[in-house]
């Protein structure tokens, strides 16, 4: 069952990635379950994905055209999930990390003073893959968020969360997580939403990692996304009504 929003205005949350995809496979379930309950969802989406795979199942894209295929599978995604269409920082996949951080933090500082968001979701410092674009954006993320939170009057929003992997699930995908990136801080059960997450991951028909997720998520027993809190959100963020209603979503 989701929680709906009994608030007068709708909460905001807004997802800072690398590629078009990453939303998804970090939290679309949560993000369905988020918008059905009356809230806004917005992405920036900082690379257009041209070095991912050339197409799946037969489908044969030529690269130049890679960036536009994934553009329009990410705007699909978005309209079906009932969150509004991305913000594009248009860098080129995998030239992320060659970027000024403060530059690439400004940009997601403006959209960040246009949304005025409750949340705001991005990798943590690994990145969850280690990916040198997944890095770069929790960077700038980090340097906008900080410079946020010294202009905003409004001192418990926002929260900054990372999403989080379970140690087990980590050790059995080889990932080499940050510690804090293992904390379940927030756990929302998406066993109502994962089945448009599944579709969501399919619907990036070029990816073929998106692919094997789509898979790997269905297979599972338990349809769970957890996150982890950042350290630099406000002392007392256990108390907030925001992680309180998260963690009833
Ligand atoms: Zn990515």
């Amino acid at each position: 069952m989701t929680t709906t929003n009994h608030n007068n205005k709708p909460f905001t949350w807004l997802g800072v990635f690398g590629h078009p995809d990453d939303e998804t496979s970090a939290s679309a379930g949560t993000m369905v379950k988020w918008i059905e309950a009356g809230n806004e969802v917005y992405i920036v989406t900082a690379t257009g994905g041209e070095e991912g795979t050339l197409g799946t199942g037969g489908q044969v894209i030529e690269r130049e055209n890679l960036g536009s295929v994934r553009e329009a599978e990410l705007r699909e995604n978005l309209s079906m999930y009932g969150a509004n269409p991305p913000f594009l920082l248009r860098y080129r996949d995998q030239d992320l990390d060659k970027e000024d951080p403060h530059i690439l933090s400004l940009k997601v500082l403006d959209i960040i003073h246009l949304v005025e968001p409750d949340i705001i979701v991005t990798f943590g410092p690994s990145g969850i893959s280690n990916h040198p674009d997944h890095i770069a954006i929790h960077k700038a993320t980090i340097l906008a968020f900080e410079a946020y939170r010294e202009t905003t009057q409004i001192r418990e929003k926002p929260i900054l969360m990372f999403p989080s992997i379970p140690q087990d699930l980590a050790q059995e995908f080889g990932l080499d997580l940050s510690d804090e990136e293992k904390r379940l801080d927030i756990i929302v059960d998406i066993t109502s939403s994962i089945d448009m997450k599944v579709k969501g991951l399919r619907n990036y028909q070029s990816q073929e990692d998106a692919q094997e997720l789509a898979s790997r998520f269905s297979e599972q027993e338990q349809h769970r996304e957890s996150f982890a809190v950042s350290e630099l959100t406000t002392a007392n963020w256990e108390k907030s009504n925001l992680v309180r209603y998260l963690n009833n979503l």
